[in-house]
Formats: C-alpha cells, structure tokens, sequence
C-alpha cells in the first residue's frame, strides 16, 4: 500500500528562521512529502523556556509559512496546556491522519539529543524519522549514546522512497545545504540592537521589530 507522506516540523521557533524554511524546503523536496505541518512548541520540555511569547511564536511561523507550498501551520500543541510532548503530538495525528505515513524531521543535533525526549523509543511505533544531514558527512553509530544506537542500527534504511509502505518506524537521513543560523543567535543580535537582515524573513523581521521582541532580555 502506498500512503500519502506527511511530515511533521516541531521546533520552538523563537523565532523562526531561514534554516527552519531551509530545513522544510530540503525535507518536502528530499522526501517528497504531501504535506509539512510546521508545529511550534508550546511549554517545550526539553530547554529553558521561549523568551517570545506562544501567540508571538505561532504569529512569527505563520508569517514565514503561510504560503509556503505544502506547508500548514498546526497550533494543537500552543492551544493546548502543559508540555508539548512530541510522543503526544504523533498519537494526536496518527489518529486524525490514519491513512498517512507520518515522518517527524529533524536536524541531526536534535537525533542525538533524542534519548531526553520523553518515550522516546516509541516515537518510530507513531512515525518515521528523517534527519537532516550536512552534505559530506554521515551520522555515525558509533558516536550516538549505545540505545541510540541500537535503534538506528534495527531501523535505518537508505531508500527515503520505503517510507510510503509502511505508516512509521523507519529512520532515513538527506541532506541539507549547511545554514549556519539559529534561534540563539538571532536573539542575541536583536538584543544588541544588531540586524537580524537574511536570517529571518522580511516579514518576520518587522514583527519582532515592531513588538519589540527579544531587545529587552539579559543575555
Ligand atoms: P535555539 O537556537 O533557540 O536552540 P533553533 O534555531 O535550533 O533554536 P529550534 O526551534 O530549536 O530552533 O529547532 C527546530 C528544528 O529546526 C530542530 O530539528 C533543529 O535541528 C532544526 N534547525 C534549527 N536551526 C537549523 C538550521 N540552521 N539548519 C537546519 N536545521 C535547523
């Protein structure tokens, strides 16, 4: 059976920047997704705490998503109250989207912080996983932590094209041209009074501008 493929983008975006659409356009390009739902965190468990607020962060990916060709924004996880735990997220899609293959992405920095995510071992009985790679290199075995490991090892498959056949458990890796931009760092130049230029959008760049986002933080 051939299913339709869609992927899932969670990250906290504060804000959302051009490796967050760098990432989307390589993932639905690589992997020929149908679709790419791009889902900001609400509480996300796993860092400190967003320094925008939920409304601001979904506001921000809407700006830089909303017609972006197969791409959706879901706000199921801002909407809803306590931890946005992805496990929870996929349980939530693979019962609205049973017919879909479901591939949740992500950069290969956030594969090997994997382990933390809470039931993290059952996240391939949900969805498959597709890790964003630099061109040149390969994700190693022998540097993950050894459950890691092992999981990579039972379900890493070179063929992206095996992930229609079967709803999730697969782990493929494509690449991705390098996009040396992160949230952090953006954050840190608004809050210098610095331009933020070409690693956000245009439009994102006015919304932080004109809700003063991010200046007035300690850093
Ligand atoms: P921060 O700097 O605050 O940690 P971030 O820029 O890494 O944030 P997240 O919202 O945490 O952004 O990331 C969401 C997803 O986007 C993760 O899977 C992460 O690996 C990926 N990602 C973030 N920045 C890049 C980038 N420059 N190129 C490719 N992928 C990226």
């Amino acid at each position: 059976m051939v299913r339709p493929l869609m992927g899932i983008l969670g990250g906290t975006f504060d804000p959302v920047h051009v490796g967050h659409l760098q990432l989307a356009r390589a993932a639905i390009q690589s992997l020929n997704l149908d679709v790419l739902r791009c889902i900001p965190a609400g509480q996300p468990p796993h860092r400190h705490q967003p320094e925008a607020t939920a409304a601001a962060r979904l506001a921000m990916v809407h700006l830089a998503f909303d017609g972006e060709p197969r791409c959706v924004v879901d706000d199921a996880e801002i909407r809803q109250t306590g931890f946005s735990w992805t496990i929870r997220t996929l349980e939530r899609l693979r019962t609205t989207a049973p017919e879909s293959a479901l591939v949740l992405i992500v950069g290969a920095d956030a594969l090997l912080g994997l382990p933390g995510w809470h039931r993290w071992q059952e996240l391939l009985d949900f969805a498959h996983i597709a890790v964003a790679n630099r061109p040149g290199t390969s994700l190693q075995p022998a540097a993950m932590p050894a459950a890691l490991a092992a999981l990579w090892q039972a379900h890493q498959t070179p063929d992206v094209s095996t992930l229609r056949q079967s709803p999730a458990g697969r782990i493929v890796s494509f690449t991705i041209a390098p996009c040396p931009v992160s949230a952090t760092a953006i954050r840190q130049r608004v809050a210098r009074g610095e331009p933020v230029t070409g690693q956000v959008s245009a439009a994102v760049e006015n919304y932080i501008h004109s809700h003063h986002l991010y200046s007035l933080a300690a850093h």
